[in-house]
């Protein structure tokens, strides 16, 4: 008799059925912004983050508030699941009714505690065409991010985070499908932010990717580049002195990495600010020659 070492995701799937897909919750960016707000204690990045935290409020009035958003038609979410493709995929869908001025209520909400250089970024949300939102979401979407204007990005990635996730908790999950490619959001096809390992009800245990956009949720196992599926040689990486919280999970194939964000560790730790306030990190793995697969839209810098 042989006995055969199981894989983590084999131990997963043995385990029984297991939820592949997590839609935003509703408070998705209040949690954010309390997080926010206590990562930025004595933090060196305290101003941003809390700048951030300010953005994630703003945009949890904006999503209580009831945006205009229509998912697409039954026949056409058929389809989508029929051939495994997300069925909230920008490219595929009319910019949502009123995210112009989505984003320009954003930037008039946190305008006012910029410093001058900023306050001057966040006018040309204001000033600018309806066109002009249209471009720069474009360029959002497609990655463009040498042709975006970074300091405004923020703000406009943040209406559309409104408009997104509002649409995904319209969605039921068995409306989606596996996606073809487990890098990208099933959801809208999205890059994620980072992963969470979620603590309480059946997703216990497990490592999720949280999406830039949708903030929906896919299963991926641990020990696992997301980028290029590989399985061999993947190394962790933490700062010195840190309690693990954070960690970025390396690939040798690839050359890229993805932060684990271990809400184990700590139970309010969130895949968007934990990563944001772990820039350090990202630096480190610069250095190390990994390039970062994930992208997170609160703080435009270079990505694959
Ligand atoms: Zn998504
Ligand atoms: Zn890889």
């Amino acid at each position: 008799m042989t006995t055969t070492l199981l894989q983590p995701g084999e131990i997963e799937a043995a385990a029984g059925s297991i939820p592949e897909l997590l839609l935003p919750p509703a408070d998705v960016f209040l949690s954010r912004a309390r997080r926010l707000e206590q990562l930025a204690e004595g933090h060196t990045l305290g101003d941003y983050l809390r700048f951030v935290a300010g953005l994630a409020r703003a945009q949890q009035e904006s999503r209580d508030a009831g945006p205009a958003a229509e998912l697409p038609a039954p026949e056409r979410l058929a389809q989508c699941l029929e051939h495994q493709m997300p069925p909230l995929a920008p490219a595929g869908l009319a910019r949502p009714d009123g995210w112009h001025e989505t984003a320009r209520d954003l930037a008039r909400t946190v305008q006012p505690g910029l410093p001058q250089a900023g306050q001057a970024a966040l006018q040309r949300i204001l000033d600018k065409p309806d066109a002009w939102l249209d471009e720069q979401a474009t360029r959002l979407f497609e990655g463009d991010m040498q042709h975006l204007d970074a300091a405004s990005a923020p703000v406009i990635g943040a209406a559309l985070q409104v408009h997104w996730v509002h649409l995904a908790r319209q969605l039921d999950p068995a409306q989606v499908a596996r996606p073809e490619h487990p890098n990208l959001c099933p959801v809208c096809g999205s890059h994620p932010v980072s992963s969470v390992v979620r603590i309480g009800g059946a997703e216990s245990g497990l490592r999720y990717l949280h999406c830039a956009l949708c903030s929906s949720e896919w299963h991926v196992v641990r020990a696992k580049c997301s980028n290029c599926d590989n399985t061999r040689g993947i190394a962790y990486y933490h700062l010195e002195g840190d309690a693990t919280v954070v960690r970025a999970e390396s690939c040798p194939e690839c050359r890229t990495y993805l932060k684990t964000v271990h809400q184990d560790k700590d139970p309010l730790a969130d895949p968007v600010a934990d990563d944001l306030a772990s820039l350090t990190l990202d630096l480190l793995m610069d250095e190390t020659g990994y390039a970062k697969s994930g992208i997170n839209w609160y703080l435009i810098q270079g990505r694959l």
